[in-house]
């Protein structure tokens, strides 16, 4: 997009007056679903975005952010470090990602959303593993399973009925931390529908591991709906920081 280049002063103006606007969104749908705004987390999706605004988005106090391409947020994640070095910034990986990708994803992501096979279960755990060993990290990392409600593989995530599965292999590793589900609507099928599916599986997956308990669904256009169904973390880009613009993924 060929729009002038906008003073950072104002910027960060047009970014908390979103914020604002989000935080709104997010009390009203959990005052209406009878919900502790506090039980619901705002990951704020930086893709396609510079490391500038990311850095206005933690002046902000927006702590937790996404992105869902490994090759972009590596060097994203590092200039908002550099801009920021006092902030507790945590990044979340929220895109596919390549089995071959396991090694450098861990050096960012304190938390990957979009497992969504066990090929991919075991590739992050021996980076993480081997991560350790060297002393590049102490701590086990954060996973949720990628759920795919309508299981078309072309759009990345494991099918509802294999989720259990997917699960037992992320809890035998000890370099991985089930923390719960996430999803994307797909298209063509009413949100409600498709996170009314998802929260039962979210439900299933807590009876037999009670600290998965993340819901990650919900994005700038449908986040009320996801909060009405329990979602306890919404992925927002849009309606913070603009629109992407054709191109974008
Ligand atoms: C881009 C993206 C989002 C944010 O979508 P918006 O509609 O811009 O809020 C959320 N989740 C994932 C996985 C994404 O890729």
């Amino acid at each position: 997009m060929s729009e002038p280049v906008t003073p950072p002063a104002d910027r960060a103006a047009e970014i908390a007056a979103n914020l604002a606007e989000v935080r709104a969104r997010i009390a009203a749908a959990c005052a209406r679903a009878d919900r502790d705004p506090a039980e619901v987390r705002l990951l704020a999706v930086t893709k396609t975005f510079p490391a500038e605004d990311a850095a206005v988005l933690a002046d902000l106090g927006v702590l937790d952010l996404a992105e869902n391409r490994e090759q972009e947020a590596g060097p994203k994640a590092a200039a908002v470090a550099g801009l920021r070095p006092e902030s507790a910034v945590r990044w979340h990986m929220v895109g596919r990602l390549q089995r071959n990708k396991a090694r450098s994803v861990i050096r960012w992501a304190a938390e990957v959303q979009s497992v969504d096979s066990t090929r991919l279960a075991e590739a992050l755990a021996r980076a993480v593993s081997s991560a350790r060993e060297s002393g590049e990290r102490t701590g086990p990392l954060d996973v949720l399973l990628q759920a795919s409600v309508d299981g078309d593989p072309a759009r990345g995530g494991c099918p509802l009925d294999d989720l259990g599965g997917l699960a037992d292999v992320v809890i035998r590793s000890s370099d991985l931390r089930l923390r719960g589900i996430m999803a994307v609507a797909p298209l063509g099928m009413e949100p409600s529908a498709a996170f009314a599916r998802l929260a039962s599986a979210a439900q299933r997956l807590r009876e037999h591991y009670p600290a998965a308990r993340e819901l990650s669904c919900g994005m700038s256009n449908d986040l009320e709906i996801a909060i009405d169904y329990g979602s306890t973390c919404v992925r927002v880009g849009t309606a913070l920081l603009g629109g992407r613009g054709l191109a974008s993924p």
